[in-house]
């Protein structure tokens, strides 16, 4: 917990297998995942399977059920996001199906940018619809460098299907459009659009205090992509930095990521308690000054 609030990241990863990235070791146990969201007071958090470009069926058959193996004995503390590649066709639909009615998943993640399709194109549809008659949301990796990965195509698809909520993880991935705040005012008519703050730039305002001020408070995730190569606590840190109301910050840090995929709050046991501005580091508890002075806000807001 962060100042007695629920904190649930809405974005991590787990790698059980060997994998390096720009040279870097990738992987990381569940033990690992989860002795870092106590040491920084994560109750929960979503494990979304991790699939790398190019991989055949039988890789996301493995890869779903290995975490959901790992992640069986932690229910109380995660809960797990499944992988697609809508070029797979009716195989795609069906390891959906399985994933979520015979292994427990409780969301979907698309990742056009590595699997290379257009995220509002025709062979996403019968995944956003089985999404929908399995009542599970949608997350995925949208880039506006890439194209067939751009936000507003989410924003499209979100338009045509407000039956299933969206998120938009790391905000799309473009700093200019964080700190104008581009992607949120995109969204703002959209409801069933929820933007996550995981992987972004360093614009504590412009990840959370001004879409929650765009969007309403109810409609932005704290998330880290934490795995091997993003640490859970910068994120937290930039909220604590805001001056934001505890309402929100509640919201923000927890409460809308358990709404999203219907998880009792109640029922996630919690990580110990840090005071906001508080850290674990490799040199000692360090603890920052929060909520921080001088931070801009919205023009007449
Ligand atoms: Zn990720």
């Amino acid at each position: 917990m962060r100042d007695g609030l629920l904190v649930v990241d809405a974005h991590t990863h787990i790698q059980l297998t060997e994998h390096t990235m720009a040279g870097r070791d990738g992987r990381l146990s569940v033990v690992e995942l989860i002795d870092r969201m106590d040491r920084y007071g994560i109750d929960g958090a979503f494990v979304i399977a991790h699939a790398w470009a190019g991989w055949k069926l039988s890789q996301y058959q493995a890869e779903h059920d290995r975490v959901a193996t790992a992640i069986a004995d932690h229910q109380d503390r995660l809960v797990g996001f499944c992988w697609a590649d809508p070029l797979l066709g009716p195989a795609a639909v069906a390891e959906l199906r399985r994933c979520v009615v015979d292994l427990g998943y409780k969301g979907l993640k698309l990742h056009p940018v590595y699997q290379r399709f257009s995220f509002d194109g025709p062979q996403v549809r019968p995944l956003i619809e089985t999404a929908a008659e399995l009542g599970i949301p949608v997350t995925a990796h949208l880039d506006l460098r890439v194209q067939g990965s751009e936000p507003w195509r989410m924003i499209a698809l979100a338009e045509t299907y407000p039956e299933v909520t969206f998120v938009m993880a790391h905000m799309g991935r473009d700093l200019q459009a964080l700190q104008d705040l581009s992607f949120a005012r995109a969204a703002a008519d959209v409801p069933n659009v929820l933007l996550e703050g995981s992987s972004t730039a360093t614009d504590a305002y412009g990840t959370f205090e001004g879409p929650a001020v765009v969007l309403g408070p109810e409609r932005v995730l704290y998330a880290s992509d934490a795995g091997p190569f993003h640490h859970p606590a910068v994120n937290l840190l930039k909220i604590d930095l805001l001056n934001m109301d505890r309402t929100s910050k509640a919201r923000i840090l927890g409460l809308n990521a358990c709404r999203l995929v219907q998880w009792d709050p109640d029922s996630i046991r919690r990580a110990p308690d840090w005071p906001a501005g508080t850290y674990d580091t490799p040199s000692g508890v360090k603890t920052y000054a929060c909520p921080a002075t001088g931070v801009f806000r919205l023009g007449g807001q």
